[in-house]
């Protein structure tokens, strides 16, 4: 039995014509111009970051009265920001993507974090204080995504 010599070649075309939108579709994944172009904006985005983030959060802490010891700059996909036992607060750099009235909830829910590490009653009243619209910020922020 003979097979034309060229049947593989002409299979393997098929194939790829007929599955053409879900390879492209998943190339782009491990494909290294979209790689470099995200972290390009990752730079761009920490950069801005650095510039903002830490000066608006000694600004709120001194207006309304809260010691912190540490800004650290993150890029974790799945938190705005973060508040440790030493004092040290963490700041997504995708804050930088989002309205300034939602990065300044995020701000202000870390502060309170100082005096209460929980998500007590306390804590909310505390955040209610300085941002009187907080249930709605809280809800707005749930549209955006941290993850740069
Ligand atoms: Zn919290």
């Amino acid at each position: 039995m003979s097979v034309p010599k060229h049947t593989s070649d002409f299979l393997v075309k098929r194939f790829l014509n007929q599955n053409r939108e879900i390879i492209k579709n998943k190339l782009p994944i491990n494909d290294p111009s979209t790689q470099r172009a995200r972290d390009a904006k990752k730079k761009i985005l920490m950069k801005k970051a650095k510039e903002y983030l830490p000066y608006r959060l000694e600004y709120l802490a001194k207006l309304y009265g809260y010691q912190f010891n540490i800004c650290r700059l993150t890029h974790a996909n799945t938190r705005w920001g973060s508040c440790s036992s030493n004092k040290t607060i963490s700041l997504n750099i995708g804050l930088m993507n989002i309205p300034e009235v939602l990065r300044d909830y995020v701000i202000i829910h870390e502060l309170a974090h100082l005096n209460h590490m929980d998500h007590s009653d306390a804590f909310w009243s505390e955040v209610g204080i300085h941002d009187p619209n907080y249930r709605e910020h809280r809800k707005k922020l749930k549209m955006f995504n941290p993850g740069v």
